[in-house]
C-alpha cells in the first residue's frame, strides 16, 4: 500500500520539479545595454530594398539600350552603376551578418545569466525541501509521503496548502525564469538561421559581382577590338578628358578665390609625392603618345597607369590637399582631384569607389578611394596624373622603383 502511495507521491514529486524545472523570475530580465538592436537589422533590410529598387531601374534602362556601337558607353556606364549597387549590397549584407553576430553574443550572455539565476533559484528551493523534510512536520513533503491512502493523501494536501502557497510562488518565479530561457533559445535558433542565410546570400553576392565586373571589362575589350567602336570610345575619353580639364582649372580658381577671401595663403609646391598604393610598382602604360592598336588613333596619355592592384586596394592621396573634384565620370569611371597648390593637383580614375567629397582636407597618405575598373577601362588599374605649374609632368619622375611592364 505505502509503496504505492509513494509512487504517486513520486510522480506528483516529479511533476512539480519538472515544472519547477521549467521556470525564471521575473526579475531574471537583464537590463543589459544593447549595442545592437534587432530595429537596426531591420532598417539594414528595409536598405536592401531601396538597393534592389535602384538596381531595378538601371537594369531596365540597360534593357532599353539598343546593343549599338553608339550606346556601348551609355551602356557600360550603366553596368557601372549597377556593380557599385551591388557592391553596396554586399557592404549591407556584411553588416547583417556582423548585427547578428552582435545580437546572438548578447543574447548568450543573458541565456547565460539566466541559466546562473536558475541554477541558484532551484538549489535554494532544494535546500528548502531538504530542510523541510528533516524538520518531520514542518516538512509537507514528508507529511505527503507518510499518506497511507489516497483520501489520506488529500486531506493531508489540504493541510499543507499554507506551506504550498509559500513555495508555489518560488516555483512560479522558476516556471517563469524557465520561460524566458527557452524564450532566448528559440531567439537565438532563429538568429542563427538569419545568419547563415545571410552568409548564403553573401556568396552568391560575391559571385554576381566578380561575374559583372567581367562581363563588364569584356565589354570593354570587345569595343576596343572593333575599330569602329575603339574609335567612339577614344573620342569619348578625350572629350571628357578636356572637360575635365577644364574643370579642374574652373575648382582651382574658385578655390583660390575662397582662400582669398579667407586670407589664406597657398603657394604653390611642386614634387614631394608617395606612391598612390603601396600594392603594386607594375606601370602597365607610361605617360605620352602611344598606339591604341587602332589604325590611324595613336593618343596622348596624360597620365600612367598602375597594374596589379585588382579591386580592393587603398587609394591614397600622394600629397596633402583639398579634394576638387569626386565623381563618377562616363570614361574616367569613379575619379577624384586633389589640388594641392596652384597649378598643382593630383588625379586618380577608374576607382571602384571613392571614400573623399569636394571641399574634403585630406592629408598625405590618406585613403580617397578603392581601385578598380569603372569607366572605359578593360581590367583593375589605377590611372594616375600629376599637374605643376598648370601642365601634366610625368608621374615615373615620382614613382620610385617602379617596374617597366609595358
Ligand atoms: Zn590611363
Amino acid at each position: 500500500m505505502m509503496k504505492n502511495w509513494r509512487g504517486i507521491l513520486s510522480l506528483l514529486l516529479a511533476a512539480l520539479l519538472l515544472a519547477a524545472v521549467v521556470p525564471p523570475a521575473a526579475d531574471g530580465l537583464i537590463p543589459v545595454a544593447l549595442a545592437v538592436s534587432q530595429k537596426d537589422i531591420d532598417k539594414l533590410k528595409e536598405n536592401k530594398k531601396d538597393l534592389t529598387g535602384e538596381k531595378k531601374d538601371i537594369q531596365n534602362q540597360l534593357s532599353q539600350l539598343k546593343n549599338d556601337k553608339d550606346t556601348a558607353i551609355q551602356r557600360r556606364t550603366l553596368l557601372d552603376q549597377e556593380i557599385s549597387i551591388t557592391e553596396r549590397e554586399i557592404k549591407n549584407t556584411e553588416d547583417q551578418i556582423s548585427g547578428y553576430e552582435a545580437l546572438l553574443s548578447q543574447t548568450a550572455l543573458e541565456l547565460e545569466k539566466n541559466e546562473r539565476e536558475e541554477a541558484e533559484q532551484y538549489e535554494l528551493f532544494c535546500q528548502r525541501a531538504r530542510a523541510m523534510e528533516k524538520s518531520g512536520a514542518t516538512s509537507y513533503w514528508s507529511v505527503l509521503f507518510k499518506a497511507d491512502s489516497f483520501s489520506d493523501l488529500l486531506s493531508r494536501l489540504s493541510d499543507i496548502q499554507a506551506v504550498m502557497n509559500y513555495d508555489q510562488s518560488v516555483l512560479d518565479q522558476l516556471r517563469q525564469l524557465r520561460k524566458e530561457i527557452q524564450e532566448k533559445q528559440a531567439y537565438q535558433e532563429e538568429l542563427k538561421s538569419e545568419a547563415e542565410e545571410a552568409k548564403t546570400e553573401l556568396e552568391g553576392k560575391k559571385a554576381e559581382l566578380d561575374e559583372k565586373r567581367k562581363a563588364a571589362d569584356q565589354m570593354v575589350k570587345e569595343l576596343q577590338a572593333d575599330q569602329e567602336a575603339a574609335e567612339l570610345l577614344l573620342r569619348e575619353k578625350e572629350k571628357e578628358e578636356a572637360r575635365i580639364q577644364q574643370e579642374i582649372k574652373k575648382k582651382e580658381q574658385e578655390l583660390a578665390e575662397q582662400m582669398a577671401k579667407a586670407q589664406m595663403n597657398w603657394t604653390a609646391t611642386v614634387g614631394g609625392y608617395i606612391w598612390p598604393e603601396t600594392r603594386s610598382k607594375r606601370i602597365t602604360s607610361p605617360m605620352g603618345g602611344r598606339n591604341t592598336g587602332i589604325k590611324g588613333a595613336s593618343t596622348n596619355h596624360k597620365g600612367v597607369d598602375i597594374g596589379g592592384v585588382g579591386t580592393n586596394t587603398n587609394v591614397l592621396a600622394t600629397k596633402a590637399g583639398i579634394v576638387t573634384i569626386s565623381k563618377r565620370s562616363s570614361s574616367y569611371g569613379e575619379y577624384v582631384v586633389i589640388q594641392h597648390g596652384p597649378g598643382n593637383t593630383t588625379l586618380y580614375a577608374h576607382m571602384s569607389s571613392r571614400a573623399v567629397k569636394e571641399g574634403d582636407v585630406v592629408s598625405q597618405g590618406q585613403v580617397i578611394g578603392v581601385t578598380g575598373s569603372t569607366g572605359i577601362s578593360s581590367g583593375p588599374h589605377l590611372h594616375y596624373e600629376i599637374t605643376e605649374g598648370g601642365s601634366r609632368v610625368n608621374p615615373l619622375n615620382y614613382l620610385p622603383g617602379y617596374i617597366q611592364a609595358w
